[in-house]
């Protein structure tokens, strides 16, 4: 028995125009005519900014009831930092939550883990829930490290997160800290780590947790899941859910994934 409904967070990275996301949010929801998907799962996007303000409009019409993500925030509230976003401004566009640590915001474009803990202790401070990414390299993997690597990963970039930042939501609602991990080899590779290695480290995260917050803080898998193996792996008991990328551009593809954990 989880504890969480099945989450499923879509991360469109740099994709997508308005058009291409019009036409995604009409097939998507018309999959979903009574809205059944989403009282049974809790389904959300992280946009690139460009949408955010129409998606935001989007959701205004209760048909199209999801959750609104970025794929950063900054700690800052304002200021000289170019190419960054603040929580205030994804205010203005009620999103509810920010995909934070990605490892190709780590790989590619230098985020450390230390920034990662400000960027979440100031998205909570501002009720955005912080989806924390963390995940072992292929050589960290090879090297069997991948434990030493992920626990490191989370240690430093919960770093200063308290129990008192963390507010308290039902089971069918986005909690205000979501861990994410997600192997940096099964990325975008059609690798996905088979079901027994992604319970095995999201169950040494969820210890890690248990053991440092009162609140149950879900962790999701993310790394080529489709709809061939989500099933198998959300049979795992650790496994709450995923952060979806290249399938989560598909609205037929995404959909019936998330049909086949609910139903
Ligand atoms: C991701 O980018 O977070 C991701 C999991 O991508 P994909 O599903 O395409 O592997």
């Amino acid at each position: 028995m989880k504890n969480f409904s099945p989450i499923f967070l879509g991360n469109w990275k740099m994709n997508s125009k308005k058009t291409d996301a019009t036409l995604f949010f009409e097939n998507f929801f018309a999959n979903d005519p009574e809205r059944k998907l989403r009282k049974q799962a809790i389904v959300g996007f992280a946009l690139p900014y460009t949408l955010l303000d129409y998606a935001s409009r989007l959701k205004v019409d209760e048909n199209y009831d999801f959750l609104l993500g970025s794929q950063n925030v900054h700690w800052a509230p304002s200021g000289a930092h170019t190419g960054e976003i603040s929580a205030g401004m994804l205010e203005e566009f009620s999103v509810n939550f920010s995909i934070l640590g990605h490892s190709e915001r780590r790989n590619s474009y230098g985020e450390t883990s230390g920034n990662v803990a400000l960027r979440a202790k100031n998205a909570l401070s501002s009720k955005l829930s912080a989806v924390v990414c963390v995940g072992e390299s292929q050589n960290d993997f090879n090297n069997k490290n991948s434990e030493k690597v992920v626990l490191s990963q989370l240690q430093e970039s919960l770093e200063g997160i308290e129990n008192s930042d963390l507010w308290t939501v039902s089971a069918n609602q986005l909690p205000p800290l979501v861990i994410a991990y997600e192997p940096v080899w099964a990325i975008g590779t059609g690798l996905s780590a088979s079901p027994e290695i992604a319970n095995s480290m999201c169950s040494t995260i969820a210890k890690f947790l248990s053991n440092n917050f009162e609140q149950k803080i879900p962790v999701l898998y993310g790394g080529s899941v489709d709809k061939s193996n989500v099933t198998d792996l959300y049979k795992e008991d650790n496994i709450d859910g995923f952060l979806v990328g290249g399938a989560s551009l598909k609205p037929d593809v995404f959909s019936e994934m998330i049909t086949s954990c609910t139903s």
